[in-house]
């Protein structure tokens, strides 16, 4: 339903906490958050409330300049804890927040993760598994997201982290909203300005299956076969 990440110098998790607040409008059953710390990545998600997510990370004062929230409505999965994104690949490695619904995860799933226990019930989480099996193969990161975007039937927003580069958040979009918003030393993701208009004014639109490597000084376009994409920003109207 609703994602915002950032990538940048400050403590991440108030920005995607606010954030998610300014989504709330739109409805949602669950939220969760995943942050990359020198230790690794912190996953925390809740049935239920925003302020109930903001209670469970208040408890954690570890400092992390990058991370991914989101608000989910739920189409594959109860509303339930486990199904709550952020998800995560099997190894841990890749963790996403998806908006919208993956029509073909039933024939991905037997295709390409026969071996693999998944343990949501969501079309959400094939997406990140399918992504680590691919970079299993291919040994490239950024060649395994626009492959499992190439394979993506259906709409969606995602916006993934690898715990081994915490240099890069990964996004692609298709009829789904997801605005890039770019900062001075820092960069961000949002499914709605709204989300984030407090932190930036300047935007950059995707279109469908485009995917952007971001970064905290820099945002690159791609097509899905490799080719760079140049675009340039817009300002986004403040009239909340
Ligand atoms: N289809 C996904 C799920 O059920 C995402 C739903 C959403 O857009 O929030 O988890």
């Amino acid at each position: 339903c609703g994602i915002v990440g950032y990538i940048g110098q400050q403590d991440t998790k108030d920005i995607l906490l606010n954030g998610l607040e300014k989504l709330e409008y739109r409805g949602y059953d669950s939220a969760g958050i995943a942050t990359l710390t020198d230790n690794g990545v912190d996953v925390f998600k809740v049935k239920g409330r925003i302020a109930n997510l903001r209670e469970k990370v208040g408890q954690d004062d570890t400092f992390a300049t990058m991370g991914i929230g989101h608000t989910r409505w739920a189409t594959h999965g109860a509303p339930s804890e486990e199904n709550a994104h952020p998800h995560q690949s099997a190894s841990g490695r890749f963790t996403i927040v998806h908006n919208g619904v993956i029509e073909n995860y039933v024939q991905l799933r037997n295709e390409y993760l026969a071996n693999v226990n998944l343990v949501s019930e969501t079309d959400t989480e094939v997406i990140v598994q399918l992504i680590e099996t691919l970079n299993n193969e291919l040994n490239d990161v950024t060649a395994a997201f626009r492959k499992a975007v190439s394979l993506l039937h259906g709409s969606y927003a995602v916006a993934l982290i690898d715990a081994e580069d915490s240099e890069t958040i990964y996004v692609a979009k298709n009829k789904s909203p997801l605005l890039v918003g770019l900062g001075d030393n820092f960069n961000l993701v949002a499914s709605d300005s709204m989300a984030t208009l407090r932190v930036t004014n300047q935007y950059m639109e995707l279109h469908d299956k485009e995917v952007v490597i971001v970064k905290r000084t820099n945002v690159e376009l791609q097509q899905l076969d490799g080719t760079v994409v140049e675009r340039e920003p817009f300002t986004a109207e403040i009239d909340a």
